[in-house]
């Protein structure tokens, strides 16, 4: 099953840029594209600018307003047009389990975007695009990333596992909501929330020990905007060591005083950055095939995404 996932067009290879040129990401077209049916939308091709077109920037206000408008022609703004193009989009999004714009554009740029101000100089940190500052807002549960950003292994990792964890929480809650089914799902992402977000883990813990106190759909709502806010953080090497230690305490009874310290000895090699975090999980996973643990056999933790991937190599 594909999951649907939207995207900057020129990033797909679609010639759609102001110079007819398109920004295509071999990682997504080679790799993602096995799992993920890419939705491709040009926000500036979709208010009906044509290509080749003048370059548009943002514009910062003395009222401090950002404005979209051409480089040249700075009084030829596109921003009310281009706000209402969004607002028509997003409608149009709900099963949408990811998001990857297009990094620099005034229009598609998730941050650090160039932000003009009337003398030509610049303002320090920039700004956000406006199509991606209209989705952000009306969709802050949805993972989005920059083409760029992909590049770096952590950056990837998160935003793919985010992704393939939103379609899980729809596949398994949405589709058939009950509280039945949220603390289901939420018990096999108990050792993944203690990776990312410690702090979280018992928030949102505690959140679903009174769900019975909730409106079902209420719940739904502000579960799905917090647990996709945990997953966000990046889960770091010292969490995710915890939960190795945590994973290797159910084997303590199963194995032998050699196998617990080879365990221990990998996990500690993982700890100190001197294997990647598949070593241990190999073992682990192997000794949970020999002495099978049904709560520890349903955590996302050991299996997030397909292994072809790849993207637990480097971590
Ligand atoms: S960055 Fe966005 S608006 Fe610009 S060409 Fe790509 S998809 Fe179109």
């Amino acid at each position: 099953m594909q999951i649907p996932v939207g995207i900057s067009a020129c990033v797909l290879g679609e010639k759609v840029r102001f110079d007819g040129g398109h920004k295509q990401n071999r990682f997504i077209v080679d790799e993602l594209t096995k799992y993920f049916t890419f939705k491709p939308v040009c926000p500036e091709m979709g208010i009906g600018m044509p290509v080749p077109r003048p370059v548009i920037r943002l514009l910062q206000l003395p009222s401090n307003e950002i404005r979209l408008v051409e480089s040249k022609h700075q009084d030829i703004d596109h921003t009310d047009k281009m706000v209402e193009f969004a607002h028509k989009k997003v409608s149009q999004f709900d099963n949408l389990c990811g998001y990857v714009v297009c990094a620099k554009s005034p229009t598609c740029g998730m941050e650090r975007v160039k932000l003009h101000i009337p003398n030509n100089n610049t303002v320090p940190g920039g700004s956000v695009g406006i199509y991606t500052r209209e989705l952000m807002a009306k969709m802050p549960w949805l993972p989005v990333e920059e083409d760029g950003r992909l590049n770096d292994p952590v950056l990837r990792e998160n935003f793919v596992f985010r992704i393939f964890a939103l379609n899980d929480f729809y596949r398994s809650v949405r589709d058939q909501l009950s509280a039945n089914a949220i603390v289901k799902f939420h018990s096999r992402y108990k050792l993944v929330l203690m990776a990312h977000n410690p702090t979280a883990y018992k928030a949102l813990g505690g959140m679903v020990a009174h769900i019975s106190e909730w409106d079902i759909n209420e719940f739904y709502l502000e579960y799905r905007l917090k647990f996709m806010e945990a997953i966000k953080e990046r889960a770091s090497r010292k969490n995710k060591t915890n939960v190795l230690m945590h994973l290797q305490g159910y084997f303590k009874r199963s194995l032998t005083k050699e196998q617990k310290l080879e365990l221990s000895e990998l996990i500690m090699s993982y700890k100190e950055g001197n294997q990647p975090i598949l070593v241990p999980l190999a073992l682990i996973k192997h000794y949970l095939r020999e002495y099978p643990d049904p709560y520890l056999q349903l955590q996302t933790f050991l299996d997030p995404y397909p292994e072809d991937l790849k993207l637990r190599y480097g971590l």
